[in-house]
């Protein structure tokens, strides 16, 4: 069965999720009808989609005429007898078993029996949904992101009792609206709000050590690579949501681990500064939002030397030189690292500083070291601190400096998401493609996390993890069972 652009699709809610699909059916060529219980909500969102479709005028991404177009294919109503016609009909109600359930039969009395239902639910399981849909084998998930306009992804869920061809149908008009539909076992969290959960724990771990959040979201922004730092996007997304969806999926795989949430962001959430939404969260939006601590420029060194294959450091010598450094090869150093005037900088490997001790300043990762804008590492003391930030100013780069913790800021958050990306393979939730689309398309994220891993190196992350897992004593680090078992295809 195809669902083609003479289908009419029916929305159910028409708060900030039904009003994005509703917008995004009607782009790509369907009449659409939205349907919520309240007139009030009706009308925001009417006036939501009249609002972004002036913007896309205004941007010349559609024409007037177009633009009206779209919005005349919107029909709006109280009533859910005017999905009658739809050959789907997508849910995007508050997150209810009772409502939801309640809704697909109401809905099943007057749709046609082949038409299909979906749930746009975030956290509800939809084999238990199922059970309450009249013909379930018509019945799937299908979960967009929020602002749905914006966001690429889609997760496609099927319970045990999906008619196998429901699945095909619904990616096929995914693809047709543009979007990327991914399918995803019916599991608490699906990919996206399962394997973005370090990204947000590790944040909060490092708040909650004492941590400039602005160091935090700074690292994660410019050596990592996020669009928006983990407690900036927090403060974003609201913590009451954010903190509700933790616990969610914490409960939801019975208090595995790796899920477990940390204080600092319960602190948040009890506080009931929920972030931006209530002026405050981690941050304070009375004020402009604070600098990161960057480290002083220092004075240039003296003498630069690395082995005769630096690595991945190599980058790093390249701006040397281009900036007029001059960088000796002597055959006692490792690739990974540098000599600065005696003093031996190396690539963090998850381990403290104390327990290495032939190192005097620790490096944390960047996606890329050429183009990171900051540096970002861990020192012996006051002179090492100074030469790190005397080859910051060489390489054009600016210092931010961490408390001696282990695998650091940016190296932990990447070992931690590419750590719970193969959880998600060892419970056979997506494959890895699945997983890597996901989070680039679901949660921004710049690189999926098993394709980071795959340029990482497997066996080193693996070594990583258990180093962090070792000087931390905390199990939420130990190493995925599918770590190692393979390259992830
Ligand atoms: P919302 O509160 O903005 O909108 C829900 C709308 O549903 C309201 O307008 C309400 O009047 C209406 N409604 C409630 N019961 C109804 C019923 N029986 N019949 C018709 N209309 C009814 O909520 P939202 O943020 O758009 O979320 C909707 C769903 O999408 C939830 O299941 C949520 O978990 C899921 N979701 C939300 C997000 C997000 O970021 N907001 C992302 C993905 C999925």
């Amino acid at each position: 069965m195809t669902i083609g652009t003479e289908s009419i699709i029916a929305v159910v809610g028409a708060g900030t999720m039904g009003a994005g699909i509703a917008l995004v059916a009607a782009q790509a060529g369907h009449s659409v009808r939205v349907i919520d219980t309240q007139e009030a909500a009706l009308e925001r969102g009417r006036q939501g989609i009249a609002r972004s479709l002036a913007s896309l005028v205004k941007r010349g991404t559609v024409d007037e005429a177009a633009a009206a177009a779209i919005a005349d294919r919107i029909g709006w109503s109280t009533d859910v007898a005017s999905a009658a016609p739809a050959a789907l009909a997508v849910e995007a109600v508050v997150e209810r078993m009772d409502v939801k359930t309640g809704l697909f039969r109401a809905l099943a009395e007057h749709v046609a029996p082949d038409a299909i239902l979906a749930s746009n639910t975030s956290s509800l399981s939809i084999e238990a949904m199922a059970e309450g849909v009249p013909g379930p084998e018509r019945f799937a998930g299908l979960h967009f992101f929020n602002p749905v306009p914006a966001m690429k992804l889609v997760e496609l869920i099927a319970s045990s009792r999906t008619a196998p061809g429901v699945i095909d149908t619904l990616e096929a008009l995914m693809r047709s609206w543009k979007k990327l539909p991914v399918r995803v076992r019916d599991v608490p969290g699906f990919i996206v709000n399962r394997v973005a959960r370090p990204y947000y724990g590790e944040g909060f771990a490092a708040l909650g050590e004492g941590i400039d959040p602005a160091l935090i979201d700074h690292a994660l922004e410019s050596a990592g690579g996020f669009r928006m730092g983990p407690l900036v996007l927090a403060d974003l997304i609201g913590h009451d949501i954010n903190y509700t969806v933790a616990c969610q999926v914490f409960e939801g795989y019975a208090g595995k681990t790796r899920f477990r949430t940390h204080a600092s962001q319960k602190a948040i959430y009890d506080s009931g500064q929920f972030g931006r939404k209530s002026g405050k969260g981690v941050y304070d939006y009375a004020a402009d939002l604070p600098a990161p601590p960057f480290v002083a420029p220092g004075a240039v060194p003296g003498s630069i030397e690395a082995g005769p294959d630096a690595g991945e450091i190599e980058p790093l010598i390249a701006l040397a030189e281009a900036a007029g450094g001059t960088v000796a090869r002597s055959a006692d150093i490792e690739p990974g690292a540098l000599r600065i005037d005696g003093k031996l900088l190396a690539m963090g490997d998850g381990r403290r500083l104390a327990d290495r001790a032939d190192v005097d300043i620790l490096l944390d990762a960047a996606r890329d070291l050429a183009a990171t804008p900051t540096l970002i590492v861990t020192t012996r003391d006051a002179e090492a601190l100074a030469l790190a930030a005397g080859f910051a100013k060489l390489v054009g780069k600016q210092l931010l400096a961490l408390p001696d913790r282990p695998g650091q800021v940016v190296l932990r958050t990447l070992a931690q998401l590419a750590n719970s990306g193969f959880d998600a393979l060892a419970d056979d939730i997506a494959d890895a493609a699945g997983v890597d689309t996901a989070m680039r398309f679901g949660a921004n994220h710049p690189q999926g996390p098993l394709d980071w891993a795959r340029g990482f190196g497997t066996a080193r992350l693996g070594s990583v993890l258990s180093n962090i897992a070792a000087a931390t004593g905390d199990a939420i680090y130990a190493p995925s069972p599918a770590i190692g078992m393979s390259e992830p295809a």
